[in-house]
């Protein structure tokens, strides 16, 4: 390499860089990350399809197992939205374990505990949104409602509408531009209320009761179908939680199919290209974890978000499943801080319509590689886990010597805003981590887009950080 190259800091685009039998795989990864995301459309089905596939690997519940050991591939669900898969290493796991952390919970709309009323000849469902979402995104797209319900005598039912083939879809409306002057006079953050966003349900109204007035005909129509097909009554909405998510499967996005266009992407594309590195481990160095958290977008809290001692707690049982029964304290907090992980979450992309948010030498590029964030937060780093030079020259070494081709990474422009993941949580354990995962354009939208070569570079990452990060 010339002396000049060598000098000067140059990212540059995988597709250029790579072989052809890799290129091939840019494009299987991306059609089986399609299939994954399209049957992952909530955390709970996230969880359901990553244990069923790290069952088919030889992934066993810990609760199944007396002792664990070198090569033992063991997994830990959480209240079926978050969860942990460990292949236990040559080494105790007190030396530290090799953690890669997403989430797969993605901004939605939640139902309202009492969601159904009917206006106007029509059924509707209130609606209380998930995460950071711009409002105006989600009318007038095609909807589906996946549920889970506890009825009165305590059978819990799952419901799935809009995401079949033949299914109904369900849609929020918004006003014609002939009659939207006032709303258009607003400003974009307030022309959209939280409180409008009400999804259509049903049209017609129950049959029988057409003379009647006042007798929330159309409301009932609904509340009969449901009956009939799920064996519902409009109480155990109190005891469910419904998720609106956009319909329909995810896509490849342009002429040269290079990019998915998808539901969920945060933080799925992360939690995807984790799994498939962790099933592919057999008999690591380091215990190698994968972690699936829930709550991400509402802050980490609750028994299953990152702030729970859920990860603490599995990682105890594993230390003990190791050692034969004996377990001390200091075993877990050495066991922590030994451990060095990736808090692998999405990251901004150079949006190529709006780069002025961007501040373009410190920006991740769509299909320039594994984005990695040394720090997010906002306004002077405020909140943020700001990962050490140490830490990120040992990646640095690990991925330049394994052709995991990365790029730095900050989110947006000094000022502009900001954000945050998990990685300040894991940290606070006295771990090494930093975040590091794919960039992503129209983020927190119905549907993200994602470069399939990024994907590639970042299953890469994770799967080599597994192997050999020492
Ligand atoms: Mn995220
Ligand atoms: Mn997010």
């Amino acid at each position: 390499m010339d002396l000049n190259d060598k000098l000067v800091y140059k990212k540059n685009f995988i597709w250029e860089k790579i072989s052809d039998d890799d290129r091939k795989k840019v494009f299987e990864l991306g059609d089986e990350y399609k299939k994954f995301i399209d049957s992952s459309k909530t955390e709970r089905l996230s969880i359901k399809e990553i244990i069923k596939r790290a069952e088919a690997c030889g992934f066993k519940d810990i609760r199944d197992l007396k002792e664990v050991k070198e090569g033992t591939k063991v997994y830990h669900v959480n209240r079926e939205k978050s969860a942990v898969l460990a292949v236990i290493g040559k080494e105790k796991i007190e030396n530290g374990m090799n953690i890669v952390g997403s989430h797969v919970d993605s901004p939605r709309l939640d139902l309202k505990q009492n969601p159904l009323y009917e206006e106007h000849g029509v059924s509707l469902l209130k609606t209380h949104y998930y995460g950071g979402i711009r409002k105006y995104q989600w009318v007038t797209i095609p909807l589906a409602i996946y549920g889970t319900v506890i009825k009165a005598n305590g059978e819990k039912i799952e419901i799935a509408i809009g995401d079949e083939e033949n299914d109904p879809v369900f849609c929020i409306t918004d006003l014609l531009p002939h009659l939207a002057k006032e709303q258009s006079d607003k400003k974009l953050a307030e022309a959209f209320e939280g409180e409008n966003l009400n999804v259509i349900i049903g049209s017609l109204p129950a049959d029988g009761m057409h003379e009647e007035k006042n007798d929330k005909k159309f409301k009932l129509n609904v509340l009969r179908l449901l009956n009939e097909k799920y064996g519902m009554i409009e109480e155990d909405f109190q005891t469910a939680e419904f998720e609106i998510v956009p319909a329909g499967k995810s896509r490849d996005l342009g002429i040269d199919r290079g990019m998915i266009l998808g539901y969920g992407h945060d933080d799925r594309v992360c939690a995807y290209t984790s799994l498939k590195a962790i099933l592919e481990m057999d008999k690591p160095e380091v215990t190698s974890v994968a972690l699936f958290a829930d709550k991400e977008e509402v802050g980490s809290i609750g028994n299953t978000g990152m702030h729970s001692e859920f990860f603490n707690n599995m990682t105890a049982e594993l230390i003990m499943l190791q050692n034969g029964s004996s377990y001390s304290d200091i075993s877990l907090r050495r066991a922590l801080a030994n451990s060095r992980m990736l808090s692998s979450d999405v990251s901004a992309g150079v949006d190529p319509i709006y780069p002025n948010v961007s501040e373009m030498q410190n920006a991740a590029v769509m299909g320039k590689g594994v984005a990695m964030v040394k720090y997010t937060g906002s306004k002077g780093k405020s909140g943020a886990n700001d990962a050490s030079a140490e830490y990120i020259g040992k990646l640095r070494k690990l991925f330049n010597e394994n052709e995991v081709m990365w790029q730095s990474a900050e989110l947006g422009k000094v000022d502009q805003g900001g954000g945050g993941t998990i990685a300040y949580i894991m940290a606070n354990l006295n771990m090494d981590v930093v975040d590091i995962g794919v960039p992503v354009l129209s983020m927190h939208a119905p549907f993200e887009i994602v470069s399939k070569t990024d994907v590639f570079m970042t299953y890469k990452a994770y799967k080599v950080f597994y192997d050999k990060c020492k």
